[in-house]
């Protein structure tokens, strides 16, 4: 029997429209060239940082393990500058780079998701498992409330909070821990293949992969919409 239902949260429940992920980035790029005294150009140089840091989100590997933290990833743009800010520009910049999400908040992938997670979790136990990149836990847990979405969930698992990301199986299970339940009792509902879907698959958690039009499905099961996932749930898995 399905206790939980586990959530990925970027572009499963809230989503950048548009180039705001790149707005951001330029103000990010903007605060750090004027705190750090650099060139014009250099904005150039750590907008391309960004792009590829993206790209690791994308891809996580043994290889870029230090994306989990913002702080590393500062350090490494700073060894691509080759500058090395003193204590307090390092925080303020810090403070900045995280928080620029507040400024400009995502938005919600479904208009009605609250009344979603609200049917949901008269079913359920959910969770929220997710990949920081830019932004902390800590911030996002802000951003969550303000939308009005931080009340459905009893865990809320952040990579920058345990330093495991998706789709390390670890993540996973100790999401399951918290909520106390065994992963054969969770169903994992997320966008990416290789993060949600084959990360739950080798924790032994049921994955269902979230593929809103007009994407076309690469997993089966899938879903279009995040209103489907109790029938679906109920139909395959109970
Ligand atoms: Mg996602």
């Amino acid at each position: 029997m399905i206790k939980l239902i586990s959530l990925d949260l970027w572009d499963t429940l809230i989503t950048d429209p548009g180039s705001l992920e790149e707005e951001r980035d330029l103000e990010r790029a903007k605060f750090i060239k004027n705190v750090l005294n650099l060139k014009e150009s250099d904005i150039d140089t750590i907008m391309k940082f960004f792009r590829d840091l993206v790209h690791s989100f994308k891809n996580p590997s043994k290889e870029n393990e230090w994306a989990i933290m913002p702080e590393t990833q500062l350090n490494k743009l700073f060894d691509i500058l080759h500058v090395r800010p003193n204590r307090a520009q390092f925080e303020e910049i810090l403070k900045v780079y995280e928080e620029e999400a507040l400024r400009k908040p995502p938005a919600l992938t479904e208009e009605d998701l609250p009344q979603t997670l609200a049917e949901l979790k008269k079913h359920f136990k959910l969770a929220l498992i997710s990949n920081t990149g830019r932004v902390p836990g800590r911030v996002l847990q802000k951003i969550l409330k303000d939308m009005g979405l931080l009340c459905f969930f009893d865990v809320l698992t952040f990579s920058d909070e345990i330093r495991r990301r998706k789709p390390d199986p670890e993540i996973f299970l100790v999401t399951c821990e918290r909520a106390c339940v065994k992963p054969d009792e969770a169903v994992h509902v997320g966008d990416s293949v290789n993060i949600d879907f084959i990360g739950a698959e080798n924790a032994n958690i049921r994955p269902l992969l979230y593929s809103p039009p007009p994407k076309e499905p690469k997993r089966t099961p899938f879903i279009r919409s995040l209103k489907e996932i109790k029938e679906v749930v109920k139909k395959l898995y109970d």
